[in-house]
């Protein structure tokens, strides 16, 4: 369909308030020219950013779902965020803020992979002839044609006990079973990074956490220009005019303060749907409770695209990423401490000041746990002598090699138990857990991994579906040629998509920077998996 000009009655709903929903609000602003007052941002829960989470307080103890691992080459999300004053210092960008944070505190994990307690030598990825050669092989063959395959269904057994795999899984939280057209995407996208991925070389942080570096500026910028938020506000259902030739929304059907209302598109509307989430039914646990595993049931965004996706076989297979929890769930847990013992054994042990050593991977853990100490302070609310970490394990079913329960059924005290008896600090953090210095609130993701599941094409929908004329779908299970899933730039990168190919304002999505396109990063990555 052709792209129309925004005139000034286009008015745009925006379902979902993460960083694509967002992101498509200042591209709709400053590119597409649409008022900032008719357009209106649909989210569910109280909050928003949806995955770019952070919230609590020394008292009650902090929370991150997870944290962002960036890069240089994330080249749509920088562009968002070199729009967007700094909360801080609104004379400078958040990525000008974010660039001149990582250059102060490199990344450089000199304890990425521990074995009984001790660092392990990453120097070499550990990866046999075949193995290697499966690698390549997989970078020349057509996406469309490794289908539904699964990681396992290609390598050998002796690949999931490198040190290769153990970098590579904790550090994507990729499963054996997740799809190899996902993988294969993520080692051509990011093939610049392979030589120096067992120090984390290249990954840039944020100052703080997401929630706080992220998203709280973006809503400031938009709140500013009168964009509406619409907090609280459950979409149920979008109700199209399917003709052979074209597809338009025509109603909006959203549950708010417990009642049905319905929003009618008129000719000059539009709308942007987030189509499933990966932290739908997220529930928290406590120091002494174990979260529960929620299921779809909580979760409006996959009961939404559920309903919309019968209606039209372009709009994707839910099912596909959202029918088997048991293959998608994992665990992390957000620790508070009121006393620094920890991260002055763990800067003393790992050799690397907090916020430059990134994921610390037990791989002996039955759990694979990992954690990560970030820069502190990781929240501006954060006292100086209060420290947080964050950790994560993706096998949750698993029972713990000290604690003899699953992941998913420990609380906060006992995960924290499992990591002490890991790192071999039971001794030194029994006074500080005794003295009740030390709070940690474990989180049950149980859609974190779908993204990742075995999927082919037209299971995402295109961003803008074939001869649809007033919308678009965003996310991670929008289709986006060549990106890679799990991170924010392919969220933004469909906002990008969605605007400009929605409306005629001259401008295209930035290329995906694609790293084995560089015949020196290939050469690299290649020396790199054969050492
Ligand atoms: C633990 C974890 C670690 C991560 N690590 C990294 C990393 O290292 N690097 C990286 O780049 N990225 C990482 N990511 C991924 C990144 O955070 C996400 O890709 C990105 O934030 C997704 O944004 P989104 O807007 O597409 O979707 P979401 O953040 O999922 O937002 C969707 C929003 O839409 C709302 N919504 C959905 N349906 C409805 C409905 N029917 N009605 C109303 N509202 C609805 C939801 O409530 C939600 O707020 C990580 C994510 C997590 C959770």
């Amino acid at each position: 369909m052709q792209a129309k000009k925004a005139n000034e009655a286009t008015s745009v709903y925006l379902v979902g308030s993460g960083i694509a929903g967002l992101a498509s609000a200042v591209y709709l602003i400053e590119d597409a020219g649409v008022r900032p007052e008719n357009i209106t941002l649909l989210e569910q829960y109280d909050i928003t950013g949806g995955a770019l989470d952070g919230a609590g307080d020394p008292e009650h103890g902090f929370v991150v779902r997870g944290g962002r691992m960036h890069e240089a080459k994330y080249r749509c999300y920088w562009d968002l965020l070199s729009r967007i004053p700094s909360l801080e210092n609104p004379d400078v960008s958040v990525t000008e803020e974010t660039f001149e944070f990582n250059q102060r505190f490199v990344s450089h994990a000199q304890a990425r992979l521990l074995k009984d307690g001790k660092k392990m030598d990453v120097s070499s990825y550990g990866l046999g002839l075949k193995d290697q050669a499966l690698m390549l092989e997989l970078l020349f063959l057509p996406e469309a044609a490794l289908g539904r395959k699964r990681i396992e269904d290609w390598f050998t057994q002796e690949f999931f006990d490198t040190i290769y795999w153990y970098i590579f899984t904790t550090m994507f939280a990729f499963q054996k079973w997740s799809s190899l057209a996902e993988m294969r995407r993520y080692m051509k996208r990011f093939m610049h990074l392979v030589a120096g991925l067992n120090h984390l070389g290249g990954v840039m942080r944020t100052k703080y956490n997401q929630y706080d570096s992220v998203v709280r500026p973006l809503l400031r910028w938009l709140r500013e220009r009168g964009v509406k938020l619409a907090l609280g506000t459950r979409v149920t259902d979008i109700d199209f005019n399917l003709a052979a030739d074209k597809k338009t929304a025509s109603l909006i059907r959203i549950v708010r303060d417990g009642r049905d209302e319905e929003i009618v598109l008129g000719a000059d509307d539009y709308v942007f749907i987030t189509n499933g989430s990966i932290t739908e039914s997220t529930d928290n646990g406590a120091w002494d409770r174990a979260p529960r595993l929620l299921g779809e049931d909580q979760a409006g965004a996959w009961q939404l695209w559920k309903r919309i996706a019968k209606k039209d076989p372009t709009f994707g297979n839910p099912g596909v990423f959202c029918d088997d929890i048991e293959l998608q769930k994992w665990y992390s847990f957000t620790a508070t401490l009121h006393d620094s013992t920890f991260h002055d054994y763990m800067e003393d042990f790992s050799g690397n000041v907090d916020g430059t050593g990134g994921l610390v991977t037990l791989t002996d853990s039955n759990w694979l746990m990992s954690i990560v100490i970030a820069r502190q302070p990781h929240f501006p609310n954060q006292p100086k002598e209060v420290k947080i970490f964050w950790g994560y394990g993706l096998y949750v079913d698993r029972i713990g090699n000290h604690v003899k329960k699953k992941m998913s059924d420990c609380s906060g005290e006992e995960l924290l138990e499992e990591l002490w008896y890991h790192l071999k600090v039971q001794d030194l953090m029994r006074p500080v857990v005794e003295a009740g210095k030390v709070n940690c609130i474990p989180t049950a993701m149980p859609y974190i991994d779908s993204l990742f599941m075995p999927r082919e094409p037209g299971d995402r929908p295109e961003v803008i579906p074939h001869d649809a004329t007033n919308f678009a779908f965003l996310g991670q299970f929008a289709e986006v040629p060549d990106d890679c899933v799990f991170t924010v730039e392919y969220s933004v990168r469909c906002a990008q998509t969605a605007v400009y190919g929605l409306f005629d304002c001259g401008k295209k999505p930035l290329p995906v920077y694609v790293g084995a396109n560089s015949p020196k990063a290939l050469i690299e990555a290649t020396r790199a998996i054969s050492h």
